[in-house]
């Protein structure tokens, strides 16, 4: 058992090489693993996502100095519309428009292509002398006690640490060898995701129309692109799937509408069945969770990859006080104090989230007409739209250092 390292997280996804950067900058030397090999992440079209990266969470990556290198390529979201719709009819009056003048921080945040933001995660991973990539390592099993902890990989090597961190996704084999139960709910949905060309201008508006089978994001990217997440009910998902591409945006177009003008695929196209998954814990035995391990939420506010890093910046802080302070930062109650700061946030999404996709998505006239109501009050007050638009931008509750733009 010769590898030593102070924290292993298991899954170099995307918060896990984050949490590794904030981790190596308060001098912590850190090991990721990863299952699969960095070549196959490094493709392209590895995963057709784009994020709606919050303000807030854009701190955090300047922070760890990724932001810049990013910049070229993130869109601004200057401007959020949100509206009930109906497939032909387009959308309703009643909507909400969230816009960036109202508030002084400026726009929202920016969309980032997965594509970018994984291949400069990979490089600023690869350059930094505390950081140690392992992939292909898949991790089988984990023990913990008293004096450390031991990770085993599949091909029977040993690594020893004093934490380990899951950043291993909803699936979390971290949380399950560690005993962590997790609640978990199949949404029936999935959502097909895209990028499209089109010929008008978006204006850097993010649009977010629900009908009944589920909600259609409309996100702008660089250039005359956008990116879509087009939730259907889990047959009619899987049927347009495995459409051609014409018939494709032919099922597309009565959501979609004209507003940008001719619509066209560039690229691939991709399909994520979507589910709640919550971690009853986020802590066990020199064990803790982050990210997608301890909650998988519906994306339909664009705020999964945003409330992961809010814990990346949680947990680097609690432990980089904690060993400043020259407290062993492994203990239970270190551990408990990123757990609790964190849990209120995390609930609250997950709910929201929850109760906002079975508001929208069906048709009930009584509903719709609750509903309508509800965007058309949103939009009249102008003290309530404001706080949405500070939460939508990152920058509600109780902010970790380095989601406020402050050293670690
Ligand atoms: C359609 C869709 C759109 C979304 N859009 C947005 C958005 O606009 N904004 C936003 O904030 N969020 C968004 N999200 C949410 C966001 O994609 C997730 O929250 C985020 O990808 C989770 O990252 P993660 O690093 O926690 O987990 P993952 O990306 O799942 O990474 C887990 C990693 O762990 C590795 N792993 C697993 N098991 C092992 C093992 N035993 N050993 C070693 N490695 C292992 C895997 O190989 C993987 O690389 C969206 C989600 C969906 C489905």
């Amino acid at each position: 058992m010769e590898n030593h390292t102070d924290i292993a997280i298991v899954g170099g996804g995307l918060n896990g090489p984050i949490l590794g950067l904030a981790l190596a900058s308060a001098g912590f030397s850190v090991t990721i693993l990863d299952a699969l090999p960095v070549e196959a992440q490094a493709q392209p079209d590895f995963d057709g996502r784009s994020y709606a990266i919050a303000l807030g969470s854009q701190n955090l990556l300047r922070a760890v100095e990724l932001w810049d290198g990013l910049a070229a390529d993130a869109q601004p979201i200057n401007d959020i519309v949100v509206a009930d719709g109906r497939a032909g009819l387009g959308a309703s009056p009643h909507h909400v428009h969230f816009d960036h003048r109202e508030m002084e921080e400026g726009p929202f945040g920016a969309m980032i292509e997965d594509r970018h933001l994984r291949a400069a995660l990979i490089a600023a991973v690869a350059d930094n002398p505390r950081i140690t990539m392992r992939a292909p390592a898949r991790v089988v099993a984990q023990e913990t006690g008293a004096q450390g902890a031991v990770l085993t990989l599949q091909d029977g090597e040993e690594l020893r640490c004093k934490l380990i961190v899951g950043c291993d996704g909803r699936r979390s084999g971290t949380a399950q060898r560690a005993g962590i139960r997790r609640m978990e709910t199949d949404y029936g949905q999935t959502s097909l995701v895209c990028a499209l060309e089109h010929d008008l201008p978006h204006d850097g508006i993010a649009h977010q129309m629900f009908f009944a089978e589920g909600p259609l994001a409309i996100l702008p990217l660089r250039g005359n692109r956008v990116s879509i997440v087009w939730t259907e009910s889990r047959d009619r998902a899987e049927a347009i799937q495995a459409m051609g591409d014409a018939e494709y945006l032919a099922a597309l177009a009565p959501r979609f509408g004209d507003f940008l003008g001719e619509i066209r695929l560039t690229g691939a196209r991709y399909a994520y069945p979507l589910g709640l998954s919550l971690a009853e814990h986020w802590t066990a035995r020199r064990v803790v969770l982050v990210g997608d391990a301890a909650h998988g939420i519906h994306p339909l506010a664009g705020q999964g990859l945003n409330l992961g890093l809010r814990d990346v910046a949680a947990l680097a802080e609690v432990l980089a006080d904690s060993k400043r302070r020259g407290e062993d930062w492994t203990r239970g109650p270190v551990l408990q104090r990123y757990a609790q700061w964190r849990r209120f946030d995390t609930a609250g999404l997950a709910l929201a989230t929850d109760g906002l996709n079975r508001l929208f998505s069906n048709d009930n006239p009584l509903l719709r007409g609750l509903r309508d109501l509800g965007l058309g009050a949103v939009n009249a007050a102008g003290p309530v739209r404001r706080t949405f638009m500070r939460e939508a931008a990152g920058l509600g509750g109780d902010l970790p250092r380095l989601m406020r733009g402050r050293p670690l």
